[in-house]
């Protein structure tokens, strides 16, 4: 087997630059709880996200499981959100006490069919948590439509879109709130951390409380909180990407184009259509391998791994046919989403990446 070609390849600053960056830790000896690090970066991330407020969590998950207890739904309340993402995003939901109804998706992006929506909602539902998959903008007009008119919150999982612009404004204005993940294997990482973005000042005294045991004194507790706060050198890790992201995303933007330009006339193989006014973070690379292509999605991704290349099955199960959530919620029918699901395959895609090893992967796939 020639040398290997993961999924994906952390992007770090040089050495020296953390070292140095961190050095000052051993000086104050002041770790973690929102310190000064933790206030650059959520000022400076504020700014990158274009957005009117932030609070910085240890993870995306906990972000989101945060963002949506912040909300504060009654107990069974339901949430229609999309099967075709991350196990995280329903973890969420359900860690909430709340009943996920899952809606189809549409084909052209994997996002949430908004068109579907409105038929699931009920007098229980309270939310919607759709995913912006893949960095895939979903239909936020639409979707603030009916929320609007139904009156529920909606909570994006923008996991995916770190740094992604829509009709000129940051991801992380629509909706109620919206949730980023800085994961190692993500776009931009503070090796692990998460971050939730909304507009009302309220919330960020909520998430506060979640994330720091609702402590407010130093003999006063107000509310049942947990422990999710990012710490120093997670925080000065995301300070030295951020320095770094521009470069990052040019990087990944090169062997992107040139997936598209080696793929695109290959039969059977389409790619996810991004709309007109989004941006484009080029966090992942995933193809959909159609009828007309000589071999099925999982025969492609067995033969790319005999090769050494390392695709992924992103997402595959739909998190609503996982063991943990199989049967137990509402019967909807999961047509489109159960469909792509059993055609996408994720191509390695990082800063690191290079150009030979993209033209490798694609010989193997034109083969
Ligand atoms: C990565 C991811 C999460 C969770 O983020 P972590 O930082 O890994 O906890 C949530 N939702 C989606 C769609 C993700 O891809």
């Amino acid at each position: 087997m020639e040398n290997k070609i993961l999924v994906t390849r952390s992007s770090m600053p040089p050495y020296e630059e953390y070292i140095e960056a961190i050095r000052p830790l051993w000086e104050s000896r002041w770790l973690t709880n929102m310190g000064k690090y933790h206030q650059e970066l959520e000022e400076k991330l504020k700014e990158y996200l274009d957005v009117p407020q932030l609070s910085l969590m240890v993870n995306g998950h906990l972000a989101l499981e945060m963002a949506i207890q912040a909300f504060r739904f009654p107990e069974g309340a339901e949430v229609i959100t999309t099967p075709f993402t991350f196990i995280s995003s329903t973890h969420a939901i359900v860690r909430n006490h709340l009943k996920p109804v899952f809606c189809d998706v549409k084909p052209e992006d994997g996002t949430i069919d908004e068109s579907k929506i409105e038929e699931l909602i009920t007098e229980h539902t309270v939310a919607i948590v759709p995913v912006h998959v893949y960095g895939n903008v979903c239909n936020v007009e639409a979707i603030q439509e009916i929320a609007d008119k139904y009156d529920l919150k909606v909570i994006y999982d923008a996991a995916h879109a770190f740094g992604v612009k829509y009709k000129g404004k940051g991801i992380g204005n629509y909706g109620d709130a919206s949730v980023f993940s800085f994961h190692a294997t993500k776009v931009y990482n503070t090796i692990e951390g998460g971050a939730v973005a909304f507009s009302e000042r309220r919330i960020y005294d909520r998430l506060y409380n979640l994330k720091n045991f609702g402590i407010r004194g130093e003999e006063l507790v107000t509310e049942v909180g947990a422990n999710a706060k990012m710490n120093e050198f997670a925080a000065i890790m995301g300070l030295c990407n951020l320095k770094r992201v521009e470069e990052v995303l040019k990087a990944r933007q090169k062997k992107y184009d040139l997936y598209i330009n080696k793929l695109e006339k290959v039969d059977g193989i389409r790619f996810f259509q991004r709309k007109k006014e989004a941006g484009n973070n080029y966090a992942y690379f995933p193809i959909l391998v159609e009828g007309d292509y000589i071999l099925d999605r999982n025969e492609l991704y067995d033969k790319l791994k005999e090769s050494g290349i390392f695709a992924r099955k992103y997402f595959y199960p739909l998190t609503s046919d996982q063991a943990c959530f199989k049967n137990q919620y509402r019967n909807v029918q999961l047509k489109t989403a159960r469909k792509l699901s059993s055609q996408v395959l994720v191509l390695p895609l990082y800063e690191e990446l290079n150009e030979s090893e993209v033209i490798q992967i694609c010989e193997n796939i034109r083969r």
